[in-house]
């Protein structure tokens, strides 16, 4: 429902802005066609001021006259003021179109600490998302596009917020796209289930499809990231064994990635990318990625043989995926290190 209203606003917006626009078109071409006009106007005089001139000097005198300021004026207007006047016309129109745009987002959220789901009053009002003591649903905190202010919201303002933002910042199509493409998935698995699936397992399928594009594509960059977003989903759930198998995955492809930056041969570029030692692996690896593998070793338990037996086996398969030029021993010895140092 929110989403309609909000899309019949855009439309409305849009069209608004299409009227503006033809509008400032046909006053420009009415401008133009003016001054056609007055030169046609003030020749006509100046060719009947000459035909004139025999029979009657003083009409004659009378229809030059007219016919030279009607001139005068179209040139001068047309040099100093014609110009410049439409178009800082339209670059004020433009400017109230923008303003108007941001204006017309729905003020979202509570400014003060009250709960955007039961509008029951918070002793303090939380910095990130939060459940409600008083309903026990979640509050969100966001920035809202119309005002800038940090806002409580409920999860369907959120999105509305998101979409603003997308507005906003003229991403507004690729936004649209995307919320296409989970709804679709989202009923596709509806069916599938046989019940309404969690926002994780319509996300969990789009990452899988994805990664099927990233290998298609060879593009390491994007199916480590993938990797990463799976790893996450996975620890959440508490499945921390296929999480820590992912997160070795996203070690051995962060590893390689730094290692092809040694076929750049331009030195201020390498700089550039490698601000750090390259010989240093616990400044190659995501420091962050490091700290998730450490405590999911001490959750799971697992002995240091097993854990390099499932590395040794997920990073051949990357391997020969990627055709990736670091052998599964080499950083193997790497992330050991940085394993070490990150328990110090
Ligand atoms: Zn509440």
């Amino acid at each position: 429902m929110a989403s309609d209203k909000m899309t019949s606003r855009i439309a409305l917006v849009r069209s608004s802005k299409e009227s503006d626009r033809h509008y400032m078109a046909r006053t420009e071409g009415g401008v133009a066609r003016m001054k056609n006009l007055l030169v046609l106007v003030g020749l006509g005089c100046l060719l009947f001021a000459l035909m004139k001139w025999g029979s009657s000097t003083l009409t004659g005198l009378g229809f030059a006259l007219i016919g030279l300021v009607l001139l005068c004026v179209t040139f001068y207007r047309n040099k100093h003021t014609a110009r410049p006047n439409v178009r800082s016309s339209v670059a004020d129109a433009l400017a109230r179109q923008h303003t108007q745009s941001v204006q017309q987002l729905r003020l979202l959220g509570n400014v003060d600490a009250v709960c955007p789901n039961c509008n029951q009053r918070l002793e303090k009002k939380p910095s990130r998302k939060k459940k409600c003591p008083h309903c026990g649903q979640f509050m969100l905190v966001r920035t809202r596009p119309s005002d800038r202010q940090r806002v409580l919201v409920t999860e369907a303002q959120a999105e509305e917020i998101e979409e603003q933002w997308s507005i906003i910042n003229g991403t507004h199509d690729a936004y649209l796209a995307e919320k296409e493409r989970r709804a679709k998935e989202r009923a596709y698995l509806a069916i599938r289930l046989g019940r309404e699936p969690t926002q994780a397992e319509v996300r969990w399928s789009l990452l899988q499809q994805e990664l099927d594009q990233y290998a298609r594509e060879r593009n390491s960059g994007a199916f480590r990231n993938a990797k990463l977003e799976m790893a996450d989903i996975l620890r959440r759930e508490g499945k921390s064994m296929e999480a820590l198998s992912l997160y070795l995955e996203v070690c051995y492809l962060d590893l390689n990635d730094l290692d092809d930056t040694r076929s750049i041969t331009d030195k201020e570029l390498l700089r550039e990318l490698l601000p750090w030692n390259p010989n240093d692996a616990t400044t190659q690896l995501a420091p962050a990625v490091i700290d998730e593998v450490l405590q999911l070793i001490e959750q799971t338990g697992i002995s240091t043989d097993t854990l390099q037996d499932i590395f040794f086996q997920r990073a051949s398969a990357l391997r020969s995926l990627f055709r990736l030029r670091l052998s599964p021993t080499t950083a193997w010895r790497r992330i050991r290190e940085a394993l070490r140092s990150g328990e110090g």
